[in-house]
């Protein structure tokens, strides 16, 4: 099991990557606002800075970052930390919407991680797990989905439950607004790297809520292709209805 200090690193990593990319943007220059370029940018300072970290802190463990190289050795690793140094690539420098994935596998569980949404300035990690949030949005549960599957997803939510839907960018994000309390779900039903799903369902399970595949089965990590079919983060309630609504693309 993860050591107080691994969940510590987590989020002391996502926060200090968070910044960093932040500092990134108020720096740039002035010509550097209309360039696509920034995102890029991002996404190698931010990699090389979490790999820079885990090898000082944890040099013996495994690393599987979205912006490196897929070193297969990482499978018989007993511990592998899996990063997304930025999520919601595509936001950064635009909107609030990106976030920092730093999390811990072992036996292909998530043991430790963290979440950093500068945007909202806020790191949520494993431990101290966020306080969970007792009371519903609204009447009627408020979904979160992905922009680029809003209709597909959507529709088949609406088909089945009495449901409001909204589309936001970064899985991470999606995840936070859920564990703060801001939306009832998140909804993903098509794949999505576990670089993706991994620290977002970490912090989300420590928080008491369900995360689980789109078919309701347990999330695995560290998987040969590290991709996962699909991701629920829900109030615990709720799960049941969702994995019904979303058996067409189980
Ligand atoms: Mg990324």
């Amino acid at each position: 099991m993860a050591a107080a200090e691994d969940h510590a690193l987590a989020a002391r990593i996502a926060a200090d990557t968070g910044d960093l990319l932040v500092d990134l943007l108020e720096n740039r220059e002035a010509g550097d606002r209309a360039l696509s370029g920034i995102e890029h940018l991002g996404d190698r300072t931010a990699h090389e800075f979490i790999v820079a970290e885990l090898a000082r802190h944890r040099p013996d463990d495994a690393v599987l970052s979205e912006e490196g190289y897929d070193d297969q050795d990482r499978l018989t690793a007993s511990r592998v930390w899996i990063v997304d140094p930025l999520d919601g690539s595509s936001d950064y420098g635009w909107s609030a919407t990106w976030s920092v994935h730093v999390a811990l596998v072992e036996d292909g569980r998530a043991t430790a991680g963290a979440v950093a949404v500068p945007g909202w300035e806020t790191t949520w990690a494993t431990e101290p797990s966020p306080i969970p949030v007792m009371s519903r949005v609204g009447n009627i549960p408020l979904i979160l989905v992905s922009r680029s599957r809003r209709h597909l997803d959507g529709k088949l939510l609406h088909n089945a439950m009495e449901v409001e839907v909204a589309a936001l960018g970064s899985a991470g994000v999606k995840a936070m607004a859920v564990v703060r309390g801001e939306a009832d779900a998140y909804v993903h039903g098509g794949y999505l790297y576990e670089w993706d799903t991994c620290a977002p369902a970490a912090v989300a399970q420590s928080a008491g809520l369900a995360a689980c595949r789109i078919d309701g089965t347990e999330l695995e990590f560290n998987k040969a292709h590290p991709a996962t079919s699909g991701l629920i983060i829900c109030r615990p309630e709720l799960r049941d209805a969702i994995v019904e609504a979303m058996a067409p693309v189980a």
